[in-house]
């Protein structure tokens, strides 16, 4: 039992967790049980780096000139997407620089779906998946329904598409086409889409393959681009 107990300082503060996800409930951003569950369950210090303070509801440096989202941020996408993230169903995440996000899909897909995260930086895709390993997801890892790769995100990960949630964790100047052609009839991709300033875009795709597109929230994310552009100004 002590041995617990001090595991459990020692990796940030469930309680404090759960005092986040109940401060985005007052907020308005945390709307159902399906979302407060999974934040609950997935606990953020184990995302962000040591130093920084895991529990205030902003964005904070994971280096490589990178941020994890603002925990109001991920709430949101987690939100928009929660009906795309069912028990069998596909996720990609692209950029998803710390897995947090990464980490809340596969939880929410469950062993037999697929949660995908493309990151083009490999010191993240490391650091991402020891932070998954200590998280409540890390059995989803071992028995492979949750991946991370190194790889260029506009590209999409044609292995396990077509998919029924698509997150894009960075801005993009347009929504890269592969991810378009990625998406499963029926599913739901949400993209930040601009340059200086960015809408948050939520793109249904329907059934006969037409897409309707709708403007969800003004954000700042860092730029979807190339490696070498990103580590440029660091
Ligand atoms: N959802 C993540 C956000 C990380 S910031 C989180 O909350 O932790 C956006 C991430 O996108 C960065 O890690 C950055 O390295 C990555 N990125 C930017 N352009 C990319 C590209 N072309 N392919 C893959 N990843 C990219």
């Amino acid at each position: 039992v002590l041995c617990n107990i001090n595991q459990f300082w020692a990796e940030g503060s469930l309680e404090k967790n759960n005092a986040l996800v109940e401060y985005l409930k007052q907020y308005g951003v945390v709307r159902t049980d399906k979302v407060a569950e999974v934040m609950e369950t997935i606990d953020r210090a184990l995302f962000v780096p040591e130093g920084f303070t895991p529990y205030t509801d902003s964005p904070m440096p994971i280096g490589y000139n990178a941020t994890i989202s603002a925990p109001h941020m991920h709430a949101t996408c987690l939100e928009l997407l929660k009906d795309y993230l069912q028990p069998g169903m596909h996720a990609l995440d692209v950029g998803s620089g710390s897995g947090y996000l990464t980490a809340c899909f596969a939880m929410m897909v469950g062993p037999e779906g697929r949660a995908v995260g493309i990151e083009h930086i490999p010191e993240l895709v490391v650091a991402s998946t020891e932070n998954v390993e200590r998280s409540a997801a890390a059995a989803l890892m071992k028995d492979g329904s949750l991946s991370f790769h190194v790889s260029d995100g506009r590209l999409g990960w044609p292995d396990a598409a077509p998919y029924d949630a698509i997150h894009v964790g960075a801005a993009a100047p347009e929504i890269p086409r592969p991810l378009l052609e990625q998406l499963k009839p029926g599913g739901r991709m949400v993209i930040p889409v601009g340059t200086y300033s960015q809408d948050l875009q939520v793109i249904d795709k329907s059934a006969d393959g037409s897409t309707s597109v709708r403007n969800d929230a003004s954000v700042r994310y860092v730029p979807l681009t190339s490696r070498s552009a990103q580590l440029q100004d660091s």
